[in-house]
């Protein structure tokens, strides 16, 4: 069974709720991506998973909340504000030669972001060209899934295709 999606427009605020990510190889290099773009990233606000936050906010002069860490929930506490709309942009330098206990985690966000549209960079290139975009210093409007929509028509739909089973019994 197939359901079309409706869109609506969401708007990413000029100052942006941005979510800082490293897995313990590639710290270093977020943290010195961090003090290269620091000028920029003081304009905004800025997380992370608690290892990640730590080190940035001792190498840093940049204010930085913190969640738990990743590999105990940090990455799930930033897919779940990702879904509440208040993470517009992640910054995850992963992993990509080492296993993760977390897995399954890191996956989540992936894809949650995917689904809600949300920039993210699993390298300092892709961070480069985002941190450097001109949407940094300006709104932006993308289309996100009509999600209250498209429960509203899967439930209905859902019903009608029970009732006609029921008929045809
Ligand atoms: P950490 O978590 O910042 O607490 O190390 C990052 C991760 O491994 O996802």
């Amino acid at each position: 069974m197939e359901f079309s999606y409706d869109y609506k427009p969401a708007v990413i605020g000029k100052q942006k709720n941005i979510a800082l990510i490293a897995h313990d190889n590639k710290k270093e290099e977020i943290i010195e991506w961090c003090q290269e773009n620091a000028e920029i990233l003081k304009h905004h606000f800025l997380f992370g998973t608690g290892t990640t936050a730590r080190m940035i906010a001792e190498r840093t002069a940049l204010p930085i909340r913190g969640f738990n860490s990743g590999p105990l929930g940090g990455d799930q506490q930033i897919g779940a504000r990702i879904v509440d709309g208040k993470i517009d942009i992640v910054i995850f330098f992963s992993d990509p030669l080492t296993a993760q206990p977390h897995d399954p985690d890191v996956k989540a966000l992936l894809r949650i972001a995917q689904v809600f549209d949300i920039p993210i960079a699993n390298n300092k290139a892709t961070a480069d060209f985002i941190i450097t975009s001109d949407f940094m210093n300006t709104t932006y409007t993308h289309r996100l899934i009509d999600f209250d929509k498209s429960v509203h028509d899967r439930a209905q739909q859902l019903a009608e295709e029970e009732k006609e089973a029921e008929k045809q019994n």
